[in-house]
């Protein structure tokens, strides 16, 4: 192992490219970003398990085992980031951030064996395509790892980032990436040593792990053919498979068939029978077309979305273990009649393009800045139609691909009638058919008694900020009473006794206490929660009456008092405690003054 504590950094910020399949950590040195490797070992599997003895696996020990000990054992948990599930390992349930959290803690160990000096902040990927939760998901993983998160930052543009790092001239670019569980592409333009991704598409469940799939279902039957017994049927010989089919697959890419070998790999009428079965390519490339084609689907409509003739695409960039599949590349050379670059192993290019985002976080001249995009439509359900037709719908409010930090707002009418409470369901898609939109969220005004005679109005404002954060408001115009995003059955959100449960749960598995890094008030103080966590603070008193009196102020008075909210919460998120003070006496004073 090599030591390359440099003494200039005083607090480091390292990479992480949080996989499905591997995991990578790097960080800059000397402004360059490199990957931290043990024993010539830069990927470390994203798997954890418990052996035997009851000691915490994670990595290479933990993915040796999965075959013999499927139920100590988890892999691919990302495709389970924000999901309301429970994994199990060895009898105990975890969320999938808590064993996200074992992986996350591992890296953070080796970059503080490389460097030579403790770690605690940290720049995380996240696929393009990843929603709120899923980003919320992370971002509590890292916490409870105990790393300070300073950006969420999505895949494509972090490895935009390191194959563009000091370019001056304008150029569009492809990234499609394809690794273990999830597929993106996005369309970049960099330009003058600023990244913006023009638009992103991708598929949080397809990847690498569904093509060893596919082939292990070809393998199985054709060893069913012959010996009439189900490899998939025992969970132990399915991992047995699939390992091998894994294997397979990777020598495919460079060879024309392979042998399917595994020794004795069950027993068959008291026989101990030998996997061995020949698969070429065309037979593999026949598999798995069809996943490929879903990705090219996706290719085309960023390139739609992106507003660019192909003819202005300069250059296709591959990300991800899975772009070595032949026909991949194919595909796309015959789609987009370019061919792809690779100036950096595409396993390790998202790692390295996060270091080099983190280190210019941490203040080192690397890197050029970054512009992203909303990924998914953000809107409400509301009525809409005819009052004779009338029918919930979906109302986008904050567009996909819109550039970030963004805010959009819009006005809505309550409904007449006494109506006493608006109920705001928040979601997010691409649907105009409300169901097959995700609800993320729900805002509830309570006491509004509007009057039969005239119907008030709800201004709804949402704020999406660089890194993922979503911040939803709604204020009713007459009574001035509003909300800000109070999620209810918010899917992976947890709240504080769930995320001191989980510091426990992890506490007895690790063997050391996990606490979030900014553990002031658990959950509640992260600069990456909504804006809700830090209700009940003294400041958030005058804050909600200056929005109620927002309605009956001039518009020099609704300037400034707006003005100074949007200052104020810059600074809560910041965690600026003194200009957070400062600012909030004005608006204080200012108030008083606007209401005499
Ligand atoms: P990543 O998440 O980027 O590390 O990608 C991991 C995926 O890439 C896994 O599904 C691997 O099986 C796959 N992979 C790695 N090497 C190859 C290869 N030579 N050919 C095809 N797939 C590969």
């Amino acid at each position: 192992m090599t030591h390359m504590h440099d003494e200039t950094i005083s607090s480091p910020v390292i990479g992480i490219d949080l996989g499905t399949t591997n995991s990578v950590v790097a960080v800059c040195l000397d402004g360059r970003p490199r990957v931290l490797e043990e024993e010539g070992n830069a990927l470390v599997p994203s798997v954890v398990g418990l052996a035997a003895d009851g000691r915490l696996l994670v990595g290479e020990a933990a993915r040796n085992q999965l075959a013999a000990f499927p139920d100590r054992t988890i892999a691919s948990v990302k495709r389970r980031m924000g999901q309301a599930v429970k994994l199990s390992l060895a009898g105990t349930d975890y969320t999938p951030q808590e064993i996200s959290a074992v992986i996350l803690r591992s890296l953070k160990e080796r970059a503080e064996r490389a460097l030579g000096c403790p770690v605690s902040r940290a720049v995380i990927t996240v696929p393009a395509f990843f929603d709120e939760p899923q980003r919320q998901a992370t971002l509590e993983a890292g916490r409870l790892a105990g790393l300070t998160v300073e950006r969420i930052i999505n895949e494509p543009t972090a490895a935009s980032l390191v194959y563009h790092a000091g370019s001056t001239d304008r150029r569009h670019v492809i990234v499609y990436d394809l690794g273990g569980g999830t597929f993106d592409v996005s369309i970049v333009r960099i330009e003058r040593g600023v990244v913006e991704v023009l638009s992103s598409k991708g598929d949080t469940s397809l990847g690498g792990d569904d093509f060893d799939e596919l082939l292990a279902r070809h393998v199985a039957a054709r060893f069913q053919q012959e010996h009439d017994h189900d490899l998939m049927a025992d969970a132990g010989t399915r991992w047995r498979l699939l390992t091998a089919c894994e294997r397979a697959k990777c020598a495919l890419s460079t060879a024309a068939s392979v042998q399917v070998v595994e020794e004795f790999i069950v027993m068959v009428r008291g026989r101990r029978v030998s996997l061995d079965v020949e698969v070429a390519r065309h037979e593999y490339d026949e598999l798995i077309s069809g996943l490929v084609d879903r990705t090219i689907g996706c290719v085309d409509t960023a390139i739609r979305d992106s507003g660019l003739a192909l003819s202005q695409i300069d250059e296709l960039i591959l990300v991800g273990g899975s772009t070595r599949t032949p026909l991949v590349q194919q595909r796309l050379r015959d789609e987009l009649r370019r061919e792809p670059r690779w100036s950096v192993d595409p396993d390790l290019a998202v790692a390295l393009g996060a270091a080099t985002q983190a280190a210019s976080i941490a203040g080192q001249a690397v890197g050029p800045v970054l512009v992203d995009v909303a990924t998914h439509t953000l809107g409400i359900a509301a009525v809409c139609g005819s009052p004779w037709s009338e029918q919930l719908s979906f109302v986008p409010i904050l567009r996909r691909n819109s550039p970030l930090p963004a805010r959009y707002e819009d006005l809505f009418s309550t409904h007449g009638d006494d109506q006493d409470l608006a109920l705001i369901p928040v979601l997010q898609g691409e649907s105009p058919r409300l169901e097959e939109n995700r609800e993320i969220g729900r805002l509830k005004l309570e006491g509004l008694n509007a009057s039969a005679d005239c119907d008030g109005k709800i201004l709804v404002r949402f704020e999406l900020s660089l890194d993922g954060t979503l911040q939803v408001m709604a204020v009713e115009s007459r009574s001035g009473i509003s909300q800000r995003l109070a999620i209810v059955g918010a899917l992976s959100r947890m709240q504080e006794k769930d995320a001191s449960a989980a510091a426990e749960r992890l506490a007895a598995l690790t063997g050391v206490a996990m606490l979030p890094a900014d553990d002031a008030g658990g959950f509640e103080a992260g600069r990456h929660e909504p804006a809700t966590a830090s209700a009940g603070r003294p400041h958030e008193a005058v804050v909600r009456r200056a929005r109620q009196a927002l309605p009956g102020l001039g518009p020099e008075d609704t300037a400034d008092v707006e003005r100074l909210l949007r200052l104020i919460e810059e600074a809560a998120i910041a965690g600026d405690e003194p200009l957070l003070g400062g600012l909030v006496a004005e608006l204080d004073d200012l108030l008083f003054y606007a209401a005499g």
